[in-house]
């Protein structure tokens, strides 16, 4: 079966076709980070627009690269939600229009289920059950993981997500947009002694993160220098941000595995990205014989192979998913806990 995935729901439009036989054909990415990086964060207007320009020929790109026609195409998944509305409602109408066109059934896809299950796209794949630590722009989650659509929620932030506190924290600095990247990369030239910023939650029992006091911190640390800070100064109070974020969220993952006595970790999100929380999640589960998976660098943030992936996984548990039902709905806020599992998967 050839899935087609479109993913709009906030600065990249993402094409992707794949297959379930022969595995992800050919994927195309535009995204939009230098048309906001003037506005220090995203337009949802322009971003909007922006998708539409960019659809048909990514899709175009997509459909040659993987040397297929449309018609070939089986169903199409897109992103329904969660999002911002009017990006959504592009590669809704986008997604709908063609399968109107084609006559092929359309299905909508949970964007962070699209995460959550893009580790699975790498080729050594964790097997199910695991604990997936979801880090993105919008979102930081703990799941217990069962199965597709079979998510049950340990733990989540209570103010920040991790990749907002990393955009929020490198803009105090006067990194550019978004900044979780640039103020990675400043981190390793600072000296780890020079600044201890909070640990927030670090030793609470639960497996809530907050991050926006961490945040503070760093204004706060900012301010003292004033205007003569200069980039040593910038560096260390990186460093010293980049090693509190990645303690707690190494901790949090460490404690989540002892509570449910899982042994698989599965990173997710654009924040997953990060190589100071791979090697110290890496040399966590190394002294404790878990497995760490990641996605690939490429799918870590937004992409359309993980929208393709998410409807293909759900379309071969239940070929009834997708409809030709064109009248299409976007879902901005949508809570992931009221995903269900695929139909031909509950007990009879
Ligand atoms: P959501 O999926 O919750 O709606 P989103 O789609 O905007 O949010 P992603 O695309 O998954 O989020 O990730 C983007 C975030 O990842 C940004 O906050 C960005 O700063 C952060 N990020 C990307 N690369 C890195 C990195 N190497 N280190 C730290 N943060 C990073
Ligand atoms: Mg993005
Ligand atoms: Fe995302």
């Amino acid at each position: 079966m050839l899935v087609l995935g479109v993913e709009s729901s906030c600065d990249e439009t993402g094409l992707a076709l794949y297959d379930t036989e022969r595995g992800l054909l050919a994927h195309a990415l535009h995204s939009q980070i230098a048309m906001h990086q003037e506005y220090g964060g995203v337009v949802p207007e322009l971003a909007s627009r922006d998708h539409i320009r960019r659809a048909i020929p990514l899709l175009q790109q997509t459909l040659a690269d993987a040397q297929v026609q449309a018609a070939d195409i089986d169903a199409i998944a897109y992103t329904q939600g969660p999002g911002l509305a009017g990006a959504l409602l592009v590669g809704a109408s986008v997604a709908c229009g063609l399968g109107l066109a084609l006559d092929k059934p359309v299905l909508g896809i949970h964007h962070l289920e699209g995460h959550l299950l893009s580790p699975l796209l790498a080729s050594k794949p964790p097997r199910f059950p695991f604990i997936a630590l979801l880090v993105s722009g919008g979102h930081t989650q703990l799941m217990r993981v069962d199965g597709v659509g079979r998510y049950e929620l340990l733990g989540e932030t209570l103010d920040d997500a991790a990749g907002e506190a990393f955009d929020k924290s490198a803009k105090l600095l006067g990194l550019g947009y978004p900044g979780g990247p640039a103020i990675s990369r400043l981190a390793e030239f600072g000296d780890p002694a020079a600044y201890q910023l909070p640990r927030p939650m670090l030793h609470s029992k639960n497996l809530d993160f907050s991050f926006s006091g961490l945040k503070t911190a760093v204004l706060t640390v900012v301010k003292q220098h004033s205007a003569n800070i200069c980039e040593q100064d910038k560096a260390n109070i990186a460093r010293g941000f980049v090693d509190a974020i990645v303690d707690v969220l190494v901790a949090k993952c460490m404690t989540a595995l002892k509570q449910t006595n899982l042994k698989r970790l599965v990173i997710a999100g654009g924040v997953g990205a990060n190589a100071q929380l791979r090697a110290a999640l890496n040399a966590a589960a190394a002294k404790r014989r878990y497995e760490v998976f990641y996605p690939e660098l490429q799918f870590c943030t937004d992409n359309g192979a993980m929208i393709a992936f998410a409807g293909a996984m759900r379309l071969r548990e239940e070929p009834g998913a997708a409809r030709k039902e064109y009248g299409f709905g976007v879902r901005p806020r949508w809570p992931l806990d009221e995903l269900r599992p695929p139909q031909a998967a509950l007990p009879a």
